[in-house]
């Protein structure tokens, strides 16, 4: 048994958990990341950054490292399976990056043990007892007493469980498989690199839909297909060689070959968001606090944003630059931010028809998706660049939305976060409002009349006036 002392201790280092601890340990914190696995699965669920979590992540630096690791670019994204462009947002990124949610944890990872932070595999959390300075955690091989507890342990989450929290949402009545397979002789038109939404997805009859993405090597695709209306009797049977074989032949026909099935898997289309996200000194991140279908690519992107939100104010607590009050700010933001996607998820599932009425509003949609408005609208939905933290009433418009990046004479205003702290940004010479802030004199600001804003570490505005007051201790 390992005794430590911590002032985090992040449970889960999946996506959600990596990030945060990155953050916390960028910001100075010592954290502790506790795995239930003893190595990394290697399996990759998700497959693509979202335009936000790329500017997210070109915030510390990281982006260049993911995109080393990408086998796409793709030029859109997809609402229902339609074609969404995201060429009206002001972004340098307004695509999808391409990789398995297994290189991101790798990119995370490496970033981790660079800050000195090694994850401490097969130590599955199995309690914690919370008081008033700090929370002990109970693991397989391993006791930490620390001052917060971060629960980034996935949808099953054992630290939800045991905060009591309940998980309400829609029982889903469909299900959905994945599988990555290499075809000796692939399907007749089906492209061989993904480059864009188009050919992708297809709903075939009341409910059912397939899917196939193009993973780089020659011949290797992620097989998607499922029914939004009928679940298999047992959710939890393995899904087997021949079950995929015969959905390839029925679906792309018997002249289609598959040399190898590398791996597979079922999952289920309920939603469920966590009644809190904080409760004392221990909080949720990532699925532990919301789970949804995968449409649309969403779920890994919502949890990096969590973590990405949550960082910094607890590393701010931590150090008594703010007071634990504005961990509250963290559920305020973040819980309406997975509502809105659940309830977006719920309305793509809808436009997959089961009835001739559903096909004719998916028909119309679809018509509707051409409209620029309509493509900004639903882009900005599943990119994550139209997320906008409340605000003041009497604020100015641009306070509670992301800073669009832009270019300086050396580089571009991004590279101001890599440090991950406040950022001054002013077309005038002026005095750091805090010692903790950086002043940046730039040509010019995004927004028209405004000279001066107050950028937070994870790049969003928290005043136009350069006030840190409610950000920041006096
Ligand atoms: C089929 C499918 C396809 C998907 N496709 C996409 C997509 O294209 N785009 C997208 O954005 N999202 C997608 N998602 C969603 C995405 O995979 C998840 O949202 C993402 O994995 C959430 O990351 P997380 O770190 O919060 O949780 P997880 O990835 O579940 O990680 C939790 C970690 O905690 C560990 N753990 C669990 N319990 C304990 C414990 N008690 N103690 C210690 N460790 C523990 C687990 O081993 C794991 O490593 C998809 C999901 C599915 C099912």
């Amino acid at each position: 048994m390992i005794e430590l002392t911590a002032e985090v201790v992040v449970a889960g280092a999946g996506p959600t958990g990596l990030m945060l601890a990155n953050e916390l340990a960028l910001a100075g914190v010592d954290v502790v990341v506790l795995e239930r696995l003893s190595a990394r699965s290697g399996l990759s669920k998700a497959l693509n950054l979202q335009p936000r979590t790329a500017e997210v992540l070109d915030l510390r630096g990281l982006l260049g490292r993911a995109e080393q690791r990408s086998f796409a670019t793709v030029g859109e994204g997809h609402f229902a399976a339609i074609p969404v462009s995201y060429a009206g947002w002001d972004t340098r990124h307004p695509y999808q990056v391409g990789i398995p949610q297994g290189e991101v944890e790798a990119t995370l990872e490496e970033r981790l043990v660079e800050q000195g932070v090694t994850v401490l595999r097969g130590h599955e959390l199995t309690g914690f007892v919370q008081d008033a300075t700090g929370v002990t955690v109970t693991a397989d091989g391993a006791r930490v007493r620390a001052d917060y507890l971060v629960g980034c342990d996935g949808g099953r989450s054992a630290v939800r469980r045991g905060l009591g929290l309940s998980f309400d949402g829609v029982e889903g009545r469909g299900y959905g498989v994945v599988a990555d397979v290499v075809f000796r002789v692939a399907p007749a038109g089906v492209p061989e690199q993904w480059r864009s939404m188009r050919n992708i997805v297809a709903s075939h009859g009341a409910g059912v839909f397939h899917t196939l993405i193009p993973l780089g090597p020659p011949g290797l695709y992620r097989l998607g297909y499922g029914d939004r209306l009928r679940r298999p009797a047992d959710m939890r049977a393995k899904v087997t060689d021949d079950e995929i074989r015969q959905v390839v032949r029925e679906r792309y026909g018997e002249e289609v070959e598959i040399e190898e099935i590398r791996w597979a898997s079922r999952f289920a289309d309920d939603s469920r968001l966590a009644q809190r996200y904080r409760m004392g000194r221990v909080l949720l991140a990532g699925d532990a606090a919301h789970i949804h279908f995968a449409a649309g690519g969403q779920g890994l992107n919502l949890g990096l944003q969590d973590a990405m939100n949550l960082g910094w104010k607890l590393a701010a607590v931590l150090r008594g630059r703010a007071p634990a009050g504005q961990l509250d700010t963290y559920e305020s933001e973040r819980r309406p931010v997975a509502a809105r996607v659940m309830d977006n998820v719920a309305t793509q599932s809808a436009l997959i028809p089961t009835t001739a009425e559903q096909r004719a509003v998916r028909a119309l949609v679809t018509e509707l998706a051409t409209l620029p408005e309509v493509q900004h609208h639903l882009s900005g939905l599943v990119s994550g660049l139209d997320v906008r933290y409340p605000a003041p009433p009497d604020a100015h418009p641009a306070t509670g939305t992301r800073l669009p990046d832009f270019e300086l004479e050396h580089g571009y205003a991004s590279d101001l976060f890599h440090s991950g702290g406040f950022v001054l940004l002013t077309t005038e010479p002026a005095p750091a409002p805090h010692p903790e802030v950086t002043v940046a004199v730039v040509p010019r600001l995004p927004w028209p009349g405004v000279t001066r804003a107050l950028i937070r570490p994870d790049g969003y505005v928290a005043s136009t006036t350069g006030s840190t007051e409610g950000w920041i201790a006096a």
